[in-house]
C-alpha cells in the first residue's frame, strides 16, 4: 500500500490493526519499519447501562469520534441489533462521504493523508 502516515506524513507500508490485551488499536508502519500509534478502536470508558454513552463537553473536537467508538463498542457488546447497526453504518458513511468531499475541496493536499485509510477500508470490505 502506498501512502503517508496520517500523523507525521512519512511514507508508509500500511496501516494495521494491532490487538493488545482486551483492546484493538491502529498503527501506521513507516517505510523504514518504525511505527506511529494512531489510536484505539475502543476507548476504555463509558458505562454498560445505555446503548450509546459519550463523555466530554460539547466543545470537545473528538466528540464525534467518541460517538463512533461507542457505537462500535455497543455492537461488540450486542447492545445494538442488526437493524440499528446497519442504520448506524449508513449514517456514518453518509457523514464520512460529506466530510471527505468538503475537506478535500477545502484542503486538496489532505487526500494524500487519508488515502491509506480509504485503501484500508476497501481491503477490509473485500476480505469479508
Ligand atoms: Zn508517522
Amino acid at each position: 500500500m502506498q501512502g503517508r502516515c496520517p500523523r507525521c506524513g512519512a511514507p508508509i507500508k500500511g496501516i494495521y490493526r494491532v490487538g493488545k490485551s482486551s483492546n484493538i488499536y491502529y498503527v501506521a508502519v513507516h517505510a523504514d519499519g518504525t511505527q506511529h500509534y494512531l489510536g484505539p478502536l475502543h476507548y476504555k470508558y463509558g458505562t454498560r447501562t445505555n446503548k450509546i454513552v459519550v463523555r466530554g463537553g460539547a466543545v470537545d473536537i473528538n466528540r464525534e469520534l467518541k460517538y463512533m467508538e461507542e457505537i462500535t463498542k455497543a455492537i461488540t457488546e450486542e447492545r445494538l441489533g442488526r437493524e440499528d447497526t446497519i442504520n448506524a453504518i449508513e449514517e456514518i458513511m453518509k457523514a464520512t462521504t460529506e466530510l471527505i468531499t468538503t475537506a478535500t475541496q477545502k484542503y486538496p493536499e489532505i487526500a494524500t493523508a487519508i488515502t491509506p485509510w480509504i485503501e484500508y477500508i476497501n481491503k477490509l470490505i473485500q476480505s469479508q
